[in-house]
């Protein structure tokens, strides 16, 4: 039976809304008793508001645990009943998304893996046309921004008028700090792009162990996210899937005890006076810098000119390599990181490059 109620389904789209939003439970769904004990120590902590657990797991290789299936779906039922949490599991095809339904789950999940497919968001959107219960969609495994709007657009186009984002990082070949390095550019620009829908940081998958799990996640507190999506285990280093990352309810309570809680806005004077004060030295100094790049691009023009008289090419790769090195080294004094130079001084290479092209 699914969501149908009106009551409930009003209940479970203002939990997905609430600020502070916490969705916990074990990477996957392994036993009745596993799911029954996380669920219920999750519940005496208090501070959970929906119960996740993988029921058909997308592992990299074949050959571990690949879910328990549809049997997870009635243990996951049976919590739901002992502790009024609501539920959510992950979906990534139109068969899971019935049987979840059947087992009146109240919010579905589309994985890294599957937002990544197109045609896989399209099947799950047909499956839910009709149906209200909440979607929360995982950014895609690659940093393709507008496969994670795409599946948006098909999730909103079925019908579906609560959708939530999550941020779990992304692939990366050899990073060692983070098992998906978070690139929070990505989430903060499809924030920007859609403000109105909540962004849930998933720190577990993005740190792949328990050490960074309470600095991602207060980073995520800092960026204004909604919420937290993390795997809770009662058992963490048993786990039959991502046991590294997985941490116990308790701890999960002093994780969350231990966050920094922030606000966007404040009413206090003072606070809000220095902070214009501070935004229009923010101001003043952007128009400096416009103003200045402006005056670097005239100069650019100008060698433009003189290349153009003397048959000289636009590109000249040692050059910027010198450019470049002087700004790291520069930057490097003044505290900025060597990424920001290299994207700054990319930017304005070119441009530098299409005004002298537009010389023709
Ligand atoms: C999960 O949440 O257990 C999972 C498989 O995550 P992801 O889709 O982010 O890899
Ligand atoms: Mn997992």
């Amino acid at each position: 039976m699914s969501t149908t109620n009106l009551k409930e389904q009003q209940d479970i789209q203002s939990i997905i809304n609430k600020k502070g939003l916490i969705i916990a439970g074990p990477c996957s769904a392994e036993s009745e008793e596993q799911l029954l004990e996380t669920a219920l120590a999750l519940k005496t902590e208090g501070k959970t508001d929906i119960l996740r657990a993988g029921i058909w797991k997308p592992r990299t290789n074949p050959g571990g645990f690949e879910g328990a299936g549809v049997k997870g779906l009635a243990w996951l039922l049976k919590a739901k009943q002992q502790t009024g949490l609501k539920t959510g599991v992950e979906v990534a095809t139109s068969k899971h998304v019935e049987d979840a339904l059947s087992f009146d789950v109240d919010v579905l999940w589309i994985g890294a893996r599957t937002t990544v497919n197109p045609f896989s968001v399209q099947q799950i959107a047909d499956a839910l046309k009709g149906v209200k219960l909440p979607v929360l969609i995982k950014n895609p495994v690659n940093t393709d921004i507008k496969l994670w709007m795409g599946a948006v657009e098909r999730i909103q186009k079925a019908g579906i008028e609560t959708i939530g984002l999550i941020h779990r990082g992304f692939t990366s070949f050899g990073n060692t700090e983070y098992r998906n390095p978070p690139m929070w550019q990505i989430p903060i620009e499809m924030k920007r792009q859609l403000p109105n829908y909540p962004m849930i940081c998933d720190p577990s998958h993005i740190c792949g162990n328990r050490e960074n799990l309470l600095s991602i996640s207060q980073k995520s507190v800092d960026l204004d996210y909604d919420g937290i999506m993390i795997e809770t285990h009662c058992n963490p280093d048993a786990a039959l899937t991502d046991k590294n990352q997985q941490i116990t309810p308790v701890q999960l309570s002093q994780l969350l005890s231990n966050l920094v809680k922030k606000t966007a806005y404040s009413n206090e004077e003072s606070f809000l006076m220095e902070l214009e004060n501070l935004r229009e030295q923010i101001n003043h100094l952007d128009e400096e810098l416009i103003t200045l790049i402006s005056n670097r691009m005239k100069v650019a023009k100008q060698i433009g000119d003189i290349k153009k008289k003397s048959k000289i090419t636009i590109l000249q790769s040692s050059r910027y390599n010198e450019i470049l090195e002087r700004a790291i080294k520069k930057g490097d004094h003044l505290g900025l990181s060597k990424e920001f130079i290299t994207s700054y001084m990319e930017g304005i290479h070119i441009e530098s490059i299409r005004i002298q092209n537009a010389l023709g």
